[in-house]
């Protein structure tokens, strides 16, 4: 990602809606309290570890030793609790013409089949790293590679601790976890030129190449700096657009538990992030958790040096979780093994 769409194509794509920023939403109706829906316990010291492994690697950005021990990583800790993990290695033209190597990990948990409805659901978020970091205060900086504790590690962190949890309590639906790669390279802010769809390369290469052919899901979620200090997401425009009614009901589930404070009813601007691809190529509608702070873009430290581990709130992670793990559970329930 992650900035905002160019002004003159969103006028094209939203001219028929009466969008805007900034305004409140209409709450959607729920039939089940989820406050009272069983999930299985997310701990939070061990999805923070996972973030902790990511980032221990150093910056994960395409055709480095430490994208491929990464990769290697998440292969690995995936098929501890996953049934299968795919690993799609792919080619990417950057934004300057270089090529380089992406690799986009997919993992899935199957339904116990006494219980399969056929149906899967789609968890997603990008591993990688950014190579600059064009938005740091200080132009020193400008083209040195970030951490990407939150902007990256955050929701694989989370997806990686979900794929535990629910791999020893399962729901009446198949999960598949996809980290894409190479999604954090896009046309920096020092270019000359902003060259389009340089971002988000790892999910343009899988809604066009899907890991089974004609795959498709009930929904999709992508996570994206999901673990800050002040947590605030928003109903940002492309989710809604394509997803309005995962939104509306993920949104409701959050007020359910009382983190309507987090979960904001306010509808925002689109950015540009892998759901974006996945809506458009893929054709499944897929929402956008994203950390959203009032007044600047994203958070704090997005796209600096200092988007780091101790900016890393694991409270933050856990609450994100609980809120999906709530609305999967509440629809598909814990089956037996
Ligand atoms: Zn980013």
């Amino acid at each position: 990602m992650k900035r905002l769409l160019p002004a003159l194509f969103l006028v094209l794509l939203f001219a028929a809606c009466n969008g805007g920023s900034n305004k409140k939403a209409t709450p959607a109706a729920s039939t089940v309290d989820y406050s009272q829906v069983a999930i299985p316990h997310f701990n939070a010291d061990s999805a923070y570890q996972f973030v902790a492994d990511q980032v221990a690697f150093g910056f994960r950005t395409p055709n480095t030793a430490a994208q491929s021990r990464c990769a290697d990583y998440l292969a690995r800790q995936m098929g501890r609790w996953c049934d299968t993990v795919i690993v799609q290695d792919f080619p990417a033209t950057l934004w300057d013409g270089t090529t380089v190597r992406g690799k986009n990990i997919i993992a899935s948990i199957e339904a116990p089949a006494s219980a399969s409805t056929g149906k899967r659901l789609l968890l997603a978020a990008h591993w990688d790293s950014r190579l600059w970091a064009d938005h740091d205060p200080d132009q020193d900086n400008h083209r040195k590679p970030i951490a990407g504790a939150n902007d990256g590690a955050s929701g694989v962190g989370v997806l990686m601790e979900m794929a535990r949890i629910i791999s020893a309590q399962r729901p009446a639906v198949a999960i598949d976890f996809v980290f894409f790669d190479v999604e954090d390279q896009g046309c920096p802010e020092w270019a000359d030129n902003y060259v389009e769809d340089s971002w988000c390369k790892g999910s343009q290469y899988w809604s066009q190449h899907p890991h089974v052919p004609y795959y498709t899901a009930v929904y999709g979620v992508l996570l994206d700096m999901v673990g800050t200090e002040q947590p605030r997401y928003t109903k940002e425009q492309i989710s809604r657009q394509y997803a309005a009614g995962v939104m509306n009901k993920m949104w409701a589930v959050a007020a359910a538990l009382g983190h309507d404070k987090i979960f904001e009813n306010t509808e925002t601007d689109p950015i540009l992030d892998d759901h974006y691809y996945v809506n458009r190529m893929a054709g499944i509608p897929m929402i956008d958790i994203v950390q959203n702070t009032r007044g600047i873009s994203f958070f704090q430290h997005w796209h600096t040096v200092n988007d780091n581990l101790e900016h890393v709130d694991k409270n933050t992670l856990r609450i994100t979780a609980e809120v999906i793990l709530k609305t999967i559970y509440g629809d598909y329930g814990i089956q037996s093994n």
